[in-house]
């Protein structure tokens, strides 16, 4: 193993800022979904320049009612993506519905607008669009595609907070939303956390009533109600709910860390340059690029490799040195929780699935084989990336000389 500490391929920036502000809730006695999820609601939503936001116990929760909310229910599609981290799929199925995927664009790894169309049908009842690893996706064209057809679009931001997209010639926030519905995620992995945690921001008032219901079992009167009420008053159940409050102890943390977003993206983008810069000239890898109509949060710094290249001798040569790294998104169509017949549809004409791959999703098969994610952290210090850099070219001219050797030995043994 390496002589240098061992680098992660993200950490939180979280302190004492964040232990103080989980002391009040906790010393206070109101430990859930009270004043501070509150709070913290009104200031998310004031940061993303959204209406209304409904705090909740994790992203897919929020994905869950978001799609329940627009009319998902069993025997309807939702046309979305397969490489996109699994819970975008799974809140697809647990309303009983079927994702029909469609593949993704080289740039960006973001849906590709001009497959949505092929992959409606009379059974479609949403698009569910992913802002991927905080690229924002080209939302335009994917409005006007649901708007020709009348379909709401729910906006998978888990990783998009402080994201940005040119709207009608300004920059707005991923969140207003411009879809009808937007979740983030508040998990270690994302750019800031409350251990877990998710948020639903919308401009629809009937909406977000709706959230607020079905994260509290559909309970008709709020705890605050009832604690503030001078008389006994009796709540009442009118339809199925669930349990997806955020506590307060989530939410004070979530205050702490919504100030200390702009300086996380900030620093993000300083160190996502700097990769950029020292990574271009590299043979045989495709540093990200953002379009022009968005800006990332550079959640993830994702290289796509090529040519003799191997993903795992890169990955395993590179940690053995100290240097931790992921692969590129995963594509749910290729896991065996989605083998079973009818649990996806695919969004290409006359599909052919061969060896669980798929021709119309050739794109996110490409880019979960051969990207990878190269750590990326608030509290990463030059130095810490330079010796990334270093080890990240060692790592590309080991595996290409290694494909040779192998091709070579294949010649001989021939
Ligand atoms: C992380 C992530 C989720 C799930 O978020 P949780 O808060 O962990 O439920 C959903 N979609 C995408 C694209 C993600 O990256």
């Amino acid at each position: 193993m390496s002589e240098f500490p061992f680098i992660p391929v993200a950490k939180p920036w979280i302190g004492e800022a964040e232990a103080d502000a989980a002391r009040r809730p906790i010393l206070g006695g109101w430990v859930t979904q009270g004043p501070e999820v509150a709070a913290f609601e009104e200031e998310f939503s004031a940061y993303v320049g959204a209406r209304h936001a409904c705090a909740v116990s994790n992203c897919t929760a929020a994905l869950h009612l978001a799609l329940q909310a627009v009319g998902v229910g069993p025997g309807s599609e939702v046309v979305t993506v397969s490489h996109s981290f699994i819970a975008s799929a799974n809140a697809i199925r647990y309303c009983g519905a079927v994702p029909v995927f469609v593949d993704v664009d080289r740039t960006t790894y973001n849906i590709d607008p001009d497959r949505i169309k092929p992959a409606i049908s009379s059974r479609t009842r949403a698009i569910l669009c992913v802002h991927q690893i905080g690229m924002p996706c080209d939302l335009p064209a994917v409005l006007k595609i649901a708007e020709d057809f009348s379909l709401p679009v729910v906006e998978d931001a888990a990783c998009a907070a402080g994201s940005e997209i040119l709207w009608r010639d300004r920059w707005e926030r991923i969140g207003k939303p411009h879809g009808v519905v937007a979740c983030f995620s508040f998990h270690p992995r994302k750019v800031i956390t409350t251990g877990d945690g998710g948020m639903l921001t919308t401009a629809d008032k009937a909406l977000d009533a709706q959230f607020r219901s079905w994260r509290q079992h559909s309970m008709s009167i709020s705890d605050a109600t009832r604690h503030r009420s001078a008389r006994v008053i009796f709540e009442e159940y009118p339809e199925l709910g669930f349990n997806y409050r955020m506590t307060d102890i989530q939410a004070a943390v979530g205050r702490e860390q919504l100030k200390r977003l702009p300086a996380i993206i900030e620093r993000r983008i300083e160190l996502a340059d700097r990769y950029t810069r020292f990574l271009s000239d590299i043979p045989g890898i495709i540093p990200p690029r953002q379009p022009d109509w968005g800006r990332t949060n550079w959640q993830s710094y994702c290289v796509r490799i090529f040519g003799d290249m191997s993903q795992n001798y890169v990955m395993q040569y590179m940690l053995e040195r100290g240097v931790a790294t992921r692969r590129g998104v995963m594509c749910a169509h290729r896991e065996s929780a989605y083998s079973k017949p009818g649990s996806w549809r695919c969004g290409g004409l006359n599909c052919d699935i061969i060896d669980g791959s798929c021709g119309h999703l050739s794109e996110s098969e490409e880019a979960q084989t051969n990207a990878i994610i190269l750590p990326l952290y608030h509290q990463m210090t030059y130095c810490d990336q330079d010796r990334i850099i270093a080890c990240f070219k060692a790592a590309v001219l080991a595996s290409t000389s290694s494909r040779h050797e192998r091709s070579d030995s294949v010649l001989h043994d021939a």
